[in-house]
């Protein structure tokens, strides 16, 4: 069954199939690194995290190169770091290190590289040097941009008329330039902002050379897959294509499959009610656990737009407390691998997480009832179930740690304790004794579920 991927540039599905399946390279562009991210920021995050595993699993965990982004150099950054009197590298470690540790909370595995123009000036340099030797850049006024008249596909990706694009994307029409739609490889910088030395003078990239030269530095030319948010089609990553073609000489190519994810939509009123102002993941992560998000996060197809509201994360919630219940009960079942790709069948067509999730609630009931008749099949069951979560960076704790995982050990022991009582006194059929233990173990904010094999409880969610 081969994978099939929507590619935007061709405008429809195509088989994939790497140029080297021995290193299957992917580039995501990623944030802008001044504040803690937006819950939208990590829609591309988790959806590209799902292909990554995807790839691994097809092609070998380590035949896969996969580089993501941060942007380190921004007015943002610059404003901020003014704001505090520190350098810019106090105001991006700072945030970098906050969004890895949000995108480890919603399960993403960490990139193979995680380059940072400020780490990639002299590509980004020597890059800008190519294009204005082979006359496909000029350097003005201290500025140097790229002639969109030298590409001849220019708007190939985005599919927009040349002048319709200067239109929509409020270019900046600045005498040094010859057309509107000319856009900037490096400028000068300010004096009291950061510089580099270049040899048009002291100044800083733009945009999008930064992606170019790191996917150049980071995987080499051309990539197999690019990836991103569908608002990076133009202008970000037409120009990539244009610089990158034309700065190489590798036959036009430069992304063999473009993707894009489309928006999370806050604008729901209900809601924002509901969830308040809370659209950093960093704060809804106080409050849901970062696998719930994740489910939420890729409960929709990725190319769809999708509503983010609170009934989608008490969903997730209690389908992952449903799944988990599955996986605890089947305990002693030894999963066997059936290594048989048909279960990520959902996955290969272009990463159909509603059906992978679907598939994985079929998977877990079969397996509760396998488990319940002590079935042979329960073990073949479980290894696909567990083979399909993998792929979709779910249900990867012991069950045991998902409903518990908020308590530590003296206040585990202490529930265990009080959890046993309650069941003692329920055999004895002492209802009173059972419900003023069930009112103690409330206050501690437990949730005790009574079931066939005998009560479980979880810490109770804060939200
Ligand atoms: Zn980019």
């Amino acid at each position: 069954m081969p994978l099939k991927l929507y590619d935007t540039m061709a405008r429809e599905k195509r088989d994939f199939a790497p140029a080297d399946p021995d290193r299957v390279t992917m580039y995501v562009c990623g944030p802008t690194v001044y504040n803690y991210s937006h819950v939208g920021n990590f829609r591309p995050v988790v959806v590209f995290d799902v292909l990554f595993r995807l790839l691994r699993a097809l092609y070998g965990a380590e035949h896969v190169a996969y580089a993501a982004n941060v942007t380190d150099v921004d007015d943002k950054i610059n404003a901020k770091a003014a704001e505090e009197g520190v350098p810019i590298d106090v105001i991006t470690d700072r945030y970098l290190a906050a969004y890895n540790a949000d995108a480890a909370a919603l399960g993403a595995l960490p990139p193979t590289a995680q380059p940072r123009a400020t780490r990639t000036m002299d590509a980004i340099i020597a890059m800008i040097g190519r294009l204005v030797r082979n006359n496909s850049a000029y350097a003005a006024e201290g500025h140097v941009l790229f002639d969109t008249q030298a590409f001849t596909d220019y708007g190939a990706l985005s599919r927009r008329p040349l002048d319709e694009m200067i239109a929509g994307a409020r270019v900046d029409v600045a005498p040094y330039k010859r057309s509107p739609a000319d856009f900037v490889l490096w400028k000068p910088s300010k004096p009291s902002e950061p510089g580099w030395e270049s040899p048009w003078g002291p100044g800083r990239p733009g945009w999008h050379i930064e992606c170019s030269a790191m996917i150049e530095q980071e995987l080499g030319l051309p990539i197999d897959i690019h990836g991103g948010g569908i608002d990076l089609v133009f202008p970000h990553h037409e120009n990539e294509l244009a610089q990158g073609v034309c700065a190489d000489h590798h036959h036009g190519e430069y992304a063999r499959f473009w993707m894009h994810n489309g928006f999370l939509n806050m604008g729901d009123e209900k809601m924002s009610k509901s969830l308040g102002n809370v659209t950093l993941a960093h704060d809804l992560l106080q409050a849901w656990p970062g696998e719930a998000i994740r489910w939420a996060l890729l409960a929709a197809h990725y190319r769809q737009p999708a509503a983010w509201t609170e009934d989608q994360l008490v969903q997730a919630r209690n389908s992952l407390d449903h799944l988990y219940g599955v996986l605890g009960r089947a305990k002693a079942v030894e999963a066997v691998t059936t290594s048989d790709e048909d279960v990520l069948a959902p996955l290969l067509d272009d990463l159909n997480t509603p059906a992978a999730f679907a598939e994985l609630k079929r998977l877990g009931n079969e397996l509760d009832a396998a488990v319940r008749k002590g079935a042979p099949d329960a073990a073949a069951l479980k290894g696909d179930l567990v083979a399909l979560a993998a792929t979709l960076g779910v249900l990867q704790q012991d069950p045991q740690v998902w409903f518990q995982g908020g308590a530590d050990e003296g206040l585990k022991a202490k529930i265990d304790g009080l959890v046993a009582a309650r069941d003692a006194a329920r055999r004895n059929k002492d209802w009173a004794e059972a419900d003023r233990l069930r009112g103690e173990l409330s206050a501690l904010n437990v949730e005790v579920m009574d079931g066939p094999a005998g009560a479980t409880w979880r810490i109770k969610e804060q939200a």
